[in-house]
């Protein structure tokens, strides 16, 4: 059972007219809603004051670990409107696992699963009149948990909080879904092994960056990281998951290695295969295959996912010295289709036969 949450109203809600404005065009993670969750943690009291008050600064000692030491892990999902206006979240439980297993890794405290589907349900019923309704709009949900013990020696904090923020978000591809091109990382790696590669952590984000500004200088939208151990086997991209679809109908993704984010989308993905009894298979795959692959035609789709775009299809793959794919090429079938059945599922117009909808208003 979750422990029990205070609401103070925010004395300063935007006005209809202003909420209306940022929904109107709510593009990614630029608006945030009236109001938010915070919850604290110490070794004595366990987790305790659970609010939802107004959104707003937080206030920190300089001397935070998570300032200096990155003691930092965070979630991310969505609540969708359906047609009835009822709103709902996707495998709410699965992000809370998670939650705890990159809180073990980050030697940060674990959340009970049932108070963060809570804190999310709280937050939502507080500022339901932020999720948006029509397209693929939606409302993003963005928990963190973070070290806030005002001590510089090096250990695993005994002072935590854990936050929940959430913002309109838009259809990520305005205008219809395009391939994107993906910049392959020769020179730098997101995570190595033993590292906090399968934690959702906001240092593998911080590793990402100096690549990612490769991958734009290099005209691509996100870049393709290899193992770090022998720079070769496919992980995934800075913040998704990704497929191959081979020419005979059977789909290939990397195995969990360790290193890789155990993607939600991608579990659902492999799911929905399955349901359709496509051979789905999670292995290592050498990023020659890809390469190789594409070249011959033996590999016909590429696509990433990932909750914030959902499934993008992959037109171009590019390196220092190759590049491989169309980004004129339409997206492939099987891509859309998946990516159809994903969005009916989390939007109530298909039944939800795995029971993977969580009803929060
Ligand atoms: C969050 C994330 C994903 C996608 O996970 P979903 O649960 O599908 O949103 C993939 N890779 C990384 C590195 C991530 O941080």
């Amino acid at each position: 059972m979750s422990i029990p949450f205070q609401t103070l109203p925010s004395a300063h809600p935007k006005s209809d007219a202003e909420r209306t404005a940022c929904l109107a065009n709510p593009g990614f993670g630029q608006f945030f809603t009236d109001h938010m969750v915070s919850i604290d943690w110490d070794t004595e009291q366990q987790w305790h004051n659970a609010q939802v008050h107004a959104y707003g600064p937080l206030t920190l000692d300089p001397a935070a670990s998570v300032l200096h030491y990155g003691q930092e892990i965070f979630e991310g999902l969505k609540a969708f409107r359906h047609a009835d206006g009822s709103i709902w979240s996707f495998r709410p439980e699965a992000n809370g696992e998670r939650l705890q297993r990159s809180a073990r890794r980050l030697a940060l405290p674990e959340l009970p699963v049932d108070t963060f589907v809570e804190s999310i349900r709280q937050l939502v019923k507080t500022d339901a009149a932020w999720v948006p309704s029509g397209g693929e709009s939606s409302l993003y949900l963005r928990p963190f948990m973070i070290a806030n013990e005002a001590f510089l020696g090096v250990r695993a904090a005994q002072k935590a909080a854990y936050y929940v923020i959430a913002s309109p978000a838009g259809a990520y591809f305005k205008g219809g879904v395009k391939p994107v091109s993906i910049w392959l990382s020769r020179d730098y790696s997101r995570a190595g092994r033993g590292g906090t590669g399968a934690a959702k952590c906001g240092g593998n984000y911080a590793a990402s960056l100096l690549p990612q500004k490769e991958a734009s200088a290099n005209g691509c939208a996100q870049v393709l990281f290899l193992d770090g151990e022998q720079g070769k086997y496919i992980e995934e991209l800075g913040g998704m998951n990704v497929f191959l679809v081979k020419r005979d109908g059977s789909v290939i993704t990397p195995e969990l290695s360790g290193s890789i984010l155990e993607g939600i989308t991608r579990l659902s993905v492999i799911q929905l295969l399955r349901d359709r009894g496509v051979s789905i298979t999670e292995r290592r795959i050498d990023v020659q295959e890809w390469i190789d692959g594409v070249a011959s035609g033996d590999i016909v789709e590429t696509f990433a996912c990932g909750t914030a775009a959902s499934i993008s299809p992959i037109g171009v793959l590019k390196g220092k010295d190759f590049c491989v794919g169309n980004a004129d090429a339409a997206p492939g079938e099987l891509t859309m289709s998946i990516r159809a059945e994903l969005l009916d599922i989390q939007y109530g117009r298909k039944p939800d036969v795995h029971g993977w909808l969580t009803r929060l208003v």
